[in-house]
């Protein structure tokens, strides 16, 4: 049985894991991301314990925060890995393991993960989007990996939804993200409550998403109304993608996705009044079924990725 090593480096953890062709993992290690000299020290201390035992491994697969350079295989300067400048991972990974080593930017590994093992399994043409922190995707089109250029393809967290909104990350206005990553409702919530202190949420010393999902549910008007504005501006975003690449299927991931049920009905309520219908006829937007595991397995992904090309 031959198996693959996927790495997910995050800004707060790293997560390694062993993963079979069925995109099961088989073993898996987590620790607490730090500067690139020490994190590739133990990044190498758990490989070397997996190849220890197991003998035949395919390749290693890495997910890293953007931007990446993949075909170099080059960590550049991720945002929120800020001691990682230029770190050729995938060479010094090579070098010490004389396996294939493959990098990507972590929503692109992610959407590999969730076409090859998850909702899109059988799909020719797939789209992967995370709500969390930000907004990211990535994309399978007519039956391959597509990841443009520079592997950027799919930042659909940086395109404009409201070009009057607030300032993104990026230093665009109004972008996806800004309005509609779990980040976004916390802020909005934050805001709102300022102006409306006999919601629930005003009691609350640092709101979280998930804290305004929650008040919905229990019927708080203000957390409700959050969150149709939630399913709005989702609905807003996901119509550009399904406008522009007509994909057969869309699948959500991430932490915002968790509380699929809270926004669901109107998020598609909105795409069908705002997609073209042609394409609104064809897509079957789905909750992603990786879960937590999406990261390791994505990052593996790559690896079987490329025995299939
Ligand atoms: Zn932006």
């Amino acid at each position: 049985m031959v198996n693959a090593i996927g790495i997910d480096i995050g800004g707060t953890k790293t997560a390694i894991g062993l993963v079979d062709r069925d995109g099961r993992i088989i073993f898996r290690e987590v620790f607490a991301t730090k500067g690139p000299d020490e994190s590739i020290r133990e990044m190498m201390g758990i490989i070397d314990k997996i190849i220890e035992n197991t003998r035949d491994i395919q390749g290693i697969g890495v997910g890293s925060p953007g931007p990446i350079d993949s075909k170099k295989g080059v960590v550049v300067c991720p945002p929120n890995l800020p001691e990682w400048r230029d770190i050729p991972l995938a060479d010094i990974l090579r070098d010490r393991y004389g396996v294939n080593v493959l990098l990507n930017n972590d929503a692109n590994a992610a959407a590999l993960g969730e076409w090859l093992f998850g909702a899109g399994r059988g799909v020719q043409n797939f789209i992967y989007i995370t709500v969390s922190t930000g907004i990211g995707g990535g994309a399978v089109l007519n039956g391959r990996f597509y990841e443009g250029e520079n592997a950027n393809a799919l930042e659909v967290g940086h395109a404009t939804i409201d070009y009057k909104g607030p300032r993104c990350g990026c230093g665009n206005y109004g972008c996806f993200e800004v309005m509609a990553s779990g980040t976004a409702l916390a802020r909005f919530a934050r805001e709102a409550v300022e102006g409306c202190s006999d919601s629930i949420l005003a009691g609350y010393e640092n709101i979280r998403a998930e804290d305004v999902f929650e008040a919905a549910k229990m019927g708080d008007p203000l957390a409700v109304r959050l969150v149709d504005d939630e399913a709005l501006y989702l609905g807003v975003g996901l119509t550009n993608v399904i406008n522009s690449f007509n994909p057969e299927m869309i699948a959500i991931g991430g932490g915002v996705s968790k509380a699929w049920d809270m926004y669901y009905e109107k998020m598609i309520q909105v795409i069908e009044e705002r997609a073209l219908p042609t394409n609104y006829e064809t897509v079957q937007v789905v909750r992603a079924k990786l879960g937590e595991d999406i990261g390791i397995v994505g990052a593996a992904s790559l690896v079987y990725n490329l025995s299939m090309e």
